[in-house]
C-alpha cells in the first residue's frame, strides 16, 4: 500500500539543461501548416521530388541483392560514402583528406551539429551566434552548458529606391570583436545564411577567421546551403581561408543538397583533432544513420563526381532552377507591396510586411511578437503559411524584428502559382 501511494512521483523530472528550451517555433507552425495552410512556403523543404538517379540509387540498394545494406555499418559512417565524400571535399578544399579522420557521417546536418556542441562546448564557455540565425543553435549551445553570445548582421537600406539584398545585411567589424573573449570557444557561421539568404564575402569571412585566428576560437561552419548560390555569386568556404582549416567543422546536409530532407543524411568534415571528439558522441548516442540512405547518397556524390562543374551535374541545375523561382516569389511579393529582401543563396526569402499591417492589428503590451502574430493570421486567414523572422533571434533582440517573415521557395512552379493568387487577391481586398 505505502508503495502504491508513492507511485506518482513529487520530485522534478526535468533535467536542468533543459529549462528555458522548451518551446519551439517549428511544433506550431509545422502544425498551423498543416491545418490551415492550402499553400505552405513554411519550413524549409522541396515539394518536388528528389532526382531521380538518386532515387533510383536507393531503390537499388533497398532490393539490389545486397541484403547486407539492410544491417548495421561503420558507426562513424558508411565506407562507400565517406570514400566519396573525403574526394569531393578534396576537390572543393584543395587539401588531403582521409575518410576515416576527416569525414563522418551523421542523422542530417542537425546531429551534426548537435556533435559539435556536445563535443566542444564545455559548462562557461561562450559560443558567439551571428542574428538571424538557424533556431537550433541556441537551445544546442545551451544543452552543452555554454552561453550563446549574439550578434546581429545589420541591414542598411539602398538608397536608390532598389529592391534590399541580402548583401545589405553586413556586420560592424568593431562590434563582432568586441565579442570575441578569452571566454569564446566557438563562433557558429552559417553561410549561405538561413533565414536571409545571405552569402558571406570573402571579406567578411577573412574577418571571422582573422578573429577566430586572434582568439584561439573555433568555427562550426553550417554549409547546407553550399550549393544554392545565385547570380553568379561563389559559396567560400571558411576552412579553406589562412589558419582556419585546423580550427573549422564543416556541416553539410544530403537532405539539402539532393532535395530529400527526409532521408537525413549529414555529414561533417575537418581536422582529426576535432573530429575524433565529434565522433565520442556520435558513438554514444545514435551509433550511425539508415545504412541505405547511405548507400544511395554516395551513389549520388559519385555522379557528381563524375560530372563536376558540367552543365548535367544536380549541384549545377538545381541552383539555376531555383534561382528561376526565387525571381518569381520576388516579383509576386514586390507586386504587392509585400517588399522581398532579394536572397543571393539558400531556398528562403524574407519579406517586409509593414505594408500589410492595417490588416492585422498590433496588440500592445502582447507577448507575442508581431511577426508571429502576422503569420498565424496568414495561415488562418488567407492559408499562406510562412514563419516569422523573429524566430531566429534571440529573446532579447527579438522585438527589433518584428516586420518580416520568411517564405521558402523550393517549390513547384504550381505552389508558387497559388502563392502568387493568394497575394494578389489578398491585394485586391486590400484596394477595393
Ligand atoms: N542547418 C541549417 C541552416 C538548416 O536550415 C537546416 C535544415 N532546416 C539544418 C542545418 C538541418 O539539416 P538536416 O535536415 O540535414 O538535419
Amino acid at each position: 500500500l505505502t508503495f502504491s501511494l508513492q507511485a506518482k512521483m513529487s520530485r522534478p523530472v526535468q533535467a536542468r539543461r533543459l529549462e528555458g528550451i522548451d518551446k519551439n517555433i517549428w511544433v506550431e507552425f509545422v502544425k498551423l501548416a498543416a491545418t490551415y495552410s492550402k499553400v505552405n512556403l513554411g519550413q524549409g523543404f522541396p515539394d518536388f521530388p528528389a532526382p531521380d538517379f538518386l532515387t533510383e540509387a536507393f531503390t537499388r540498394a533497398l532490393s539490389g541483392g545486397n541484403h547486407m545494406l539492410h544491417q548495421y555499418t561503420r558507426a562513424f559512417g558508411h565506407l562507400p560514402l565517406v570514400k566519396v565524400l573525403a574526394q569531393f571535399f578534396e576537390k572543393l578544399l584543395g587539401r588531403d583528406l582521409d575518410p576515416m579522420t576527416n569525414v563522418m557521417v551523421t542523422v542530417g546536418a542537425y546531429q551534426a551539429l548537435f556533435c559539435c556542441f556536445q563535443a566542444l562546448v564545455d559548462e562557461g564557455d561562450e559560443v558567439i551566434i551571428i542574428e538571424p540565425f538557424f533556431d537550433c543553435y541556441e537551445p544546442m549551445v545551451k544543452m552543452a552548458g555554454g552561453t550563446p553570445v549574439f550578434v546581429p548582421l545589420r541591414p542598411n537600406p539602398p538608397k536608390d529606391g532598389k529592391l534590399m539584398s541580402s548583401a545589405d545585411w553586413q556586420l560592424d567589424p568593431a562590434e563582432l570583436a568586441s565579442k570575441f573573449s578569452e571566454r569564446t570557444k566557438a563562433i557558429v557561421l552559417n553561410s549561405p545564411n538561413s533565414p536571409l539568404g545571405k552569402v558571406f564575402s570573402r571579406g567578411e569571412l577573412g574577418l571571422i577567421a582573422e578573429l577566430c585566428v586572434k582568439h584561439d576560437v573555433l568555427c562550426i561552419s553550417d554549409e547546407v546551403y553550399e550549393w544554392l548560390v545565385y547570380d553568379g555569386k561563389q559559396h567560400i568556404r571558411i576552412a579553406s581561408l589562412q589558419g582556419m582549416w585546423d580550427r573549422t567543422v564543416i556541416v553539410g546536409s544530403a537532405g539539402k543538397t539532393f532535395s530529400a530532407t527526409g532521408w537525413k543524411v549529414g555529414w561533417v568534415v575537418g581536422p582529426n583533432r576535432l573530429l575524433q571528439h565529434l565522433r565520442t558522441v556520435h558513438q554514444n548516442s545514435v551509433y550511425h544513420c539508415a545504412t541505405i540512405a547511405q548507400e544511395a547518397v554516395a551513389q549520388g556524390f559519385q555522379r557528381e563526381l563524375t560530372l563536376y562543374g558540367k552543365p548535367e551535374s544536380y549541384f549545377v541545375q538545381l541552383p539555376k532552377e531555383l534561382q528561376q523561382k526565387r525571381d518569381w516569389l520576388v516579383q509576386s511579393l514586390d507586386s504587392v507591396g509585400m517588399k522581398p529582401i532579394v536572397p543571393e543563396g539558400t531556398y528562403f526569402l524574407v519579406a517586409d510586411i509593414s505594408q500589410f499591417k492595417s490588416d492585422v492589428p498590433d496588440v500592445p503590451n502582447s507577448d507575442e511578437p508581431y511577426d508571429y502574430r502576422f503569420a498565424k493570421w496568414m495561415v488562418k486567414n488567407k492559408g499562406l503559411a510562412a514563419i516569422p523572422l523573429s524566430a531566429f533571434y534571440s529573446e532579447a533582440h527579438k522585438n527589433n524584428y518584428t516586420n518580416f517573415i520568411r517564405f521558402c521557395f523550393a517549390k513547384e512552379e504550381a505552389t508558387l502559382k497559388a502563392a502568387n493568387d493568394i497575394l494578389q487577391k489578398w491585394k485586391q481586398e486590400k484596394t477595393s
